[in-house]
């Protein structure tokens, strides 16, 4: 497996949990992996500091007249259920497999998998393991980290089109060697169409993430 760029050996600082930990087993405190933490001052009020979550909360605070403010942070940890369907979908990632089904009315193929095919409402019961290999129909670079990220920037979102399917599939894409802090490059390097190949971690929990990241093979 390629360790990806510049010193990243893996795509995430975090690690999304699975539904079934729980904090308390050995679960890492999720609080320290998803983004920065505030600092605060001897006053109690929010130092701004170096990092781009801070930077980002200079600009609403630019007002023509004087109101006084209080800065706070909105911590909202949740878990939800993830249902039978994405059950089966992530515990075929833990092995490896990307999982979709089949609508038996339109024969739409989707990845990842629904309870109903979206096109034509009827339920859907029947699976298949999909190719791991697809294109980019379109994609961006991300630069800017927001709280509660799960990947740190920079890193390029895409929408692939996994072969066989009738979908698009939005996950990481890379190309070894390529600087995602060098725009032009970046630009010149990645572009709709190219092949891509996933790449999966080789510890793997039932996520999303458990694909590290879907590698150009153009
Ligand atoms: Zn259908």
């Amino acid at each position: 497996m390629h360790q990806s760029h510049r010193g990243h050996g893996s795509y995430t600082h975090g690690r999304g949990r699975a539904a079934g930990d729980r904090p308390g087993r050995g679960a890492p405190d999720r609080r320290r992996e998803i983004g920065p933490e505030p600092c605060h001052g001897r006053n109690g009020s929010v130092q701004r500091g170096n990092d781009p979550w801070q930077r980002g909360l200079k600009g609403v605070q630019k007002m023509e007249k004087h109101f006084k403010t209080i800065d706070s942070i909105v911590w909202l940890p949740h878990r939800y259920a993830v249902g039978q369907t994405f059950y089966k979908f992530y515990e075929g990632l833990r092995e490896k497999k990307i999982l979709g089904n089949v609508c038996p009315e339109c024969g739409k193929r989707w990845v990842p998998p629904r309870s109903f095919c979206p096109v034509c409402n009827t339920d859907i019961k029947d699976w298949m393991e999909v190719s791991q290999q697809g294109h980019i129909e379109s994609w961006t670079r991300a630069r800017r980290e927001f709280y509660g990220q799960p990947v740190r920037p920079p890193f390029l979102a895409a929408l692939i089109q996994l072969d066989g399917t009738d979908c698009r599939f939005l996950h990481l894409v890379h190309k070894p060697g390529l600087d995602l802090e060098m725009e032009k490059d970046v630009s010149g390097a990645v572009s709709k169409g190219q092949r891509v190949q996933a790449v999966w971690k080789e510890e793997r929990q039932g996520h999303l993430l458990d694909i590290n990241y879907f590698e150009i093979l153009d």
